[in-house]
């Protein structure tokens, strides 16, 4: 390595800041709970209703970990359960059931469902004043035009964590890698949105580290471990890392990692967001966040109707 490249190696060790995923969650959960409770306290009370259809390990660690924030936020938490054999015709009954729930604030489907059932259909199924997670066609399209109040999850919760960098946006030269409907795309529309210059990355796109050399930020949401390695950073750049993998540890057990290189692109990056403890708690106080969204938008819908305009 150049003493030049060391030096500069250095100095983007020295201004090395791991971004606090757990730290930013307690902060977004304490503004949720704030207006939670005025709206509670008004007759207005925030509930989210988890659906779950048959039953899969991790999406026990998610309900676990919703219904903990949840508690955090001030958002009354339901969890309703399906068997795995439950027909389509079941679950979208349930749902419409659901919308026109007056108490019911906000609807998720936990990912994954069982192989008979479309997740996408049943997402389409929830109203668009009920889609806390920001998947809707409808919610999806928002985006697109610029209104970003309530977005998906995992995108909201990345652009959430760069900005926490201080980083400028407007002009910002940012490179998404991974473009899918859930989290690639979305990040893109999110940052396009707040002036970024955007790049997206794919698993066909030639020479990917010519493209994340240069970027000021860079996201990844590939599911892919060690996709991402130092010298594909350019000193002192934010690394966002959505990836979430299992791979075997030193010991022999199994340990959670992202989709960069942790240690190598740590020495070079200014801003890192560390797997576990990056995205993950963030996305879910966004969920509660999307839930108070949601929450005013209906309590908005339903006061327009009484007072004859709608
Ligand atoms: P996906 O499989 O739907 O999409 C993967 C994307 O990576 C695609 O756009 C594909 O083109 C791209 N890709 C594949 N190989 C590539 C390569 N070699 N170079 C560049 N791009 C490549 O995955 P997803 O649902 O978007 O999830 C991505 C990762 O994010 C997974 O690890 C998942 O577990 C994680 N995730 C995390 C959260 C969270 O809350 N932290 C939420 C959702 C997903």
């Amino acid at each position: 390595m150049s003493p030049a490249k060391a030096a500069s190696r250095k100095d983007a060790r020295a201004d090395h800041r791991d971004i606090d995923g757990r730290a930013l969650a307690a902060e977004i959960n304490a503004v949720t709970a704030a207006e939670a409770a005025g709206l509670s306290e008004a007759g207005w009370v925030p509930r989210l209703v988890s659906v779950t259809i048959g039953d899969s390990a991790p999406v026990e660690l998610y309900i676990r970990n919703q219904a903990r924030s949840a508690a955090k936020a001030g958002v009354a938490f339901d969890e309703r359960r399906f068997p795995a054999e439950s027909t389509r015709a079941e679950l979208l009954a349930a749902i419409a059931t659901m919308n026109s729930d007056p108490r019911v604030t906000g609807i998720i489907v936990q990912r994954p469902v069982p192989d008979h059932l479309s997740i996408k259909e049943l997402q389409r199924a929830v109203h668009p004043l009920k889609d806390v997670e920001g998947m809707h066609p409808a919610s999806i399209g928002n985006i697109v035009y610029n209104d970003i109040e309530l977005g998906p999850c995992t995108a909201m919760a990345s652009v959430e964590l760069l900005k926490r960098t201080g980083l400028k946006l407007e002009g910002l030269e940012v490179v998404v890698i991974g473009h899918s409907e859930i989290v690639g795309k979305p990040i893109a529309f999110l940052l396009m949105a707040e002036g970024a210059t955007v790049t997206v990355c794919h698993h066909m796109t030639r020479s990917l580290a010519v493209h994340s050399r240069r970027a000021d930020a860079v996201f990844v949401a590939v599911g892919k471990p060690r996709l991402i390695s130092g010298d594909m950073i350019k000193p002192g750049a934010a690394l966002i890392d959505i990836g979430i993998n299992q791979v075997d540890g030193p010991d022999g057990k199994p340990l959670t990692v992202g989709d960069a290189d942790y240690e190598s692109c740590r020495e070079v990056a200014g801003w890192i967001t560390p797997v576990p403890g990056g995205v993950g708690p963030v996305t879910v106080a966004i969920l509660m966040r999307n839930t108070l969204i949601a929450l005013r938008r209906q309590k908005a819908h339903y006061e327009d109707e009484f007072a004859g305009n709608g």
